[in-house]
């Protein structure tokens, strides 16, 4: 840490700052310049207190020198993380979150029934998308809308993992549903909404599965880079980030897709990085433009919602692909992975 003081404080405040640091245990270095005087705090800062520091008359601001992310961050493990997902069927090759190929994770915004997935699970396959999504537990802005199946809906998400041997990744929303997620889904995803529900993230620090944590409405990538902290700083590794857009006050979009979120992420940490365009735009229209702009900032994955009737949704239907949109897409997307040196996993 680094005090600056104000101009013109009295050796008296700068004494005072002194003795703080002093009394924990700390080696204030003192530069007086002809403008300011600065003091560099020398030791282990566990046990002092920044904003105490601030409070100080004659303290202008405390500056910290450090990142305040440490498991998260490039500089602690220069080494990528790639995220393992094993094989769901014997004999399969399994997947990589965060190597040299992009993944694709498709399906609909929430499970609605058991016929919905059968087909479309199927489809998404087909059409060479590599990880089912689906939300059982849905995070509804009103009490009154619907809130997905719950168990149902995870029950269905199961048969169809193993029907067409996909993996899936479903939203976990309440610390009492770690365990039973863990069991059942390969990757377990945290919303906008939970982005920073701290008991949440080091529940699932404390699972074995892979987490994909996505960036809060109106939150800052560091943030988001704290939250995914939280999951690591109890054992937990495997933490894949996804951008999916951020509150501003532009209307013609749901939100605003931050793609410079990719390159930013990538230099600060170790971790994959996925981008989600369908909640960042609300409109199908646009989904495949960002989903590409996303592959070419150097996302290691894209999350895309597809409806097999985007009309009749329960939930997110404006921004839903249809089947047939979405391989469209995925022909562009293989594309400009090629383009960027990489290919679809
Ligand atoms: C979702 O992916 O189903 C979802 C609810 O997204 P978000 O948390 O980003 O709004
Ligand atoms: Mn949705």
């Amino acid at each position: 840490m680094i005090v600056v003081m104000r101009q013109g404080v009295g050796a008296e405040q700068v004494q005072a700052v002194q003795n703080l640091v002093t009394s924990w245990g700390l080696k204030p270095h003192v530069s007086a310049g002809a403008q300011r005087t600065l003091i560099g705090l020398i030791g282990d800062e566990a046990q002092m207190n920044a904003e105490s520091l601030a409070m100080l008359p004659g303290v202008e601001r405390v500056m910290a020198v450090h990142k305040p992310y440490k498991r998260v961050s490039a500089e602690f493990q220069p080494e990528r993380t790639v995220v393992k997902i094993p094989p769901v069927r014997h004999g399969d090759r399994g997947l990589t979150i965060g190597g040299p190929g992009v993944v694709v994770m498709a399906g609909p915004c929430s499970v609605e029934s058991r016929e919905m997935l059968l087909a479309l699970g199927a489809f998404l396959k087909g059409a060479g998308a590599h990880i089912l999504r689906g939300g059982a537990f849905k995070p509804r802005t009103s009490p009154y809308a619907f809130q997905g199946l719950g168990v149902e809906g995870v029950r269905y998400l199961v048969e169809e993992r193993s029907v067409v041997g996909m993996p899936v990744v479903t939203e976990v929303m309440d610390t009492r549903d770690v365990e039973m997620l863990a069991e059942f889904a390969d990757v377990l995803q945290v919303g906008a909404r939970n982005m920073q529900n701290f008991n949440l993230l080091k529940a699932l620090g404390r699972c074995q599965k892979p987490v994909m944590l996505k960036r809060g409405l109106a939150n800052t990538l560091e943030e988001l880079l704290m939250s995914a902290e939280y999951v690591m700083s109890e054992g937990n590794e495997q933490v894949i980030l996804c951008e999916r857009g951020i509150r501003t006050f532009e209307k013609f979009t749901r939100n605003t897709l931050d793609l410079s979120a990719v390159p930013v992420l990538k230099r600060e940490s170790h971790l994959p990085v996925v981008v989600d365009p369908s909640h960042g735009v609300g409109h199908w229209d646009l989904v495949a433009p960002m989903a590409r702009a996303a592959i070419a900032a150097g996302a290691d994955g894209v999350m895309i919602e597809v409806h097999p009737d985007p009309t009749q949704a329960v939930s997110d239907g404006p921004q839903s692909l249809t089947p047939q949109r979405f391989k469209e897409l995925m022909g562009s997307l293989e594309l400009v992975a090629r383009a960027v040196g990489r290919n679809l996993v």
